[in-house]
């Protein structure tokens, strides 16, 4: 079923609850990085030029249940209100009498911006009554935040159902569109590079993109546990030898089926992440060594690989790129993607982080900032935020 899309819906005049991603970083009751919520304003303009009552919600951190004075998203109001270009109400309550108050008194073309919704503990819990009074402060629902759909939560999930009217804003469709493109229909050679720190977190989509992609290049900290099954000595590297035959499991499901697995040849490694690195073989790794950073060989090869490919998703780092001198694979691989003619994609806390770093963000296809939201996607997961979208009315 297709995603309802925000811009068939009737808002004029209506009160459109509108569940946002505006989990930013806080420091010291400040603001420490306004990227999601530039990129909300776009959606919540919108909606208000077109005559709605905007009542905005979030969360914000990990609250508990209860008001957290640290985590209110009250400095949130005013930066919206500037990205916006207009008027934001901070409303400091969720669902109680002051928000139904401010709701009452709004006109068509007000903004209001919620309490954080997990100072509630029926947010986390989907908890039905606590969907009820949030659903009665609106007529329609849109939401917008896709990192946070692979939870069932009451602004996600729950609340969305007791709506008849309910669609994906634009953030979310985006990311739906560029995700599904990758997952279900890729143009071929479908490239996946997978990177970062560990298997374990991303098990589930290593092993839906070894059963997908023509072309699985393995790089970083990951990419070590499956040198160690193949036989080479890492050294001291971070590995998760309890996931070796995990490893060698995905590595053949992959060449079984005919797709390549493309392994690091050389390496940059160093006693650790402060010391001096030396580009070594992979097969030539010291026994007091860590690998850090793939080799320019491997840079190459993968960067001869993307040229050639169709659509490429990369999620994880390919070194420890916070140093200087174990970031040049992964910024490599960064401009090899902008570089490459294909659909591209990445995804990732720390691989966006490294495209906006290189500074070729607005030459990708798609930069998926839903986090764990997008791999759980990848992975074939069904996200409770999306279906209930899919069945609006
Ligand atoms: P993402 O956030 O993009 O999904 P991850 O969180 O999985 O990526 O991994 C990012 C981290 O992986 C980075 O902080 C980086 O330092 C680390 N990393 C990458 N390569 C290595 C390596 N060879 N050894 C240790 N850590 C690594
Ligand atoms: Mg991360």
């Amino acid at each position: 079923m297709a995603l309802r899309s925000m811009d068939t819906l009737n808002v004029e005049g209506r009160r459109v609850l509108l569940r946002l991603d505006l989990n930013v970083p806080l420091k010291d009751g400040k603001v420490g990085d306004e990227t999601r919520i530039r990129e909300a304003a776009p959606t919540v303009r919108t909606l208000a030029e077109r005559g709605a009552v905007v009542i905005a919600c979030s969360h914000l951190g990990r609250a508990k249940g209860k008001p957290d004075p640290t985590l209110s998203l009250a400095p949130v109001a005013p930066i919206l209100a500037r990205l916006a270009d207009r008027p934001v109400l901070f409303v400091p309550d969720t669902v109680g009498d002051g928000a139904k108050q401010a709701v009452a008194a709004a006109k068509p073309g007000d903004v209001l911006l919620l309490e954080n919704l997990r100072f509630e503990a029926g947010e986390e819990k989907n908890d039905p009554a606590f969907c009820a009074r949030l659903a009665a402060l609106a007529d329609v629902y849109v939401n917008d935040a896709f990192g946070t759909a692979h939870r069932a939560h009451a602004s996600t999930a729950g609340v969305a159902k007791l709506f008849k009217d309910r669609a994906a804003g634009p953030l979310m469709a985006r990311e739906i569109a560029a995700l599904s493109k990758v997952r279900d229909h890729p143009d071929r050679p479908f490239v996946a590079v997978v990177g970062g720190a560990k298997i374990s977190g991303k098990l589930e989509t290593l092993q839906s993109l070894a059963r997908r992609a023509d072309t699985v290049i393995l790089v970083g900290g990951m990419a070590n546990t499956f040198l160690l099954a193949q036989g080479a000595a890492v050294g001291k590297s971070l590995v998760e030898a309890e996931l070796v035959p995990m490893a060698k499991e995905i590595l053949a499901a992959a060449t079984g089926r005919g797709a390549s697995v493309v392994l690091p040849t050389d390496a940059v490694v160093a006693p650790g992440p402060d010391a001096p690195g030396r580009t070594v073989s992979a097969s030539a790794v010291g026994p007091d060594e860590m690998i850090l950073d793939i080799g320019p060989e491997t840079r190459q090869r993968i960067a001869s690989i993307l040229a050639k490919a169709g659509t490429v998703f990369w999620n994880g780092p390919a070194g420890v790129f916070e140093k200087p001198a174990f970031a040049a694979g992964t910024l490599a691989i960064a401009q090899a993607m902008a570089a490459s003619p294909a659909f591209t994609v990445v995804g990732g806390g720390e691989s966006v982080a490294a495209v906006q770093q290189a500074g070729v963000a607005g030459k990708l296809s798609h930069v998926s900032t839903g986090g764990g939201a997008s791999l759980e996607f990848l992975a074939g997961d069904v996200l409770p935020g999306v279906t209930v979208l899919e069945g609006g009315a």
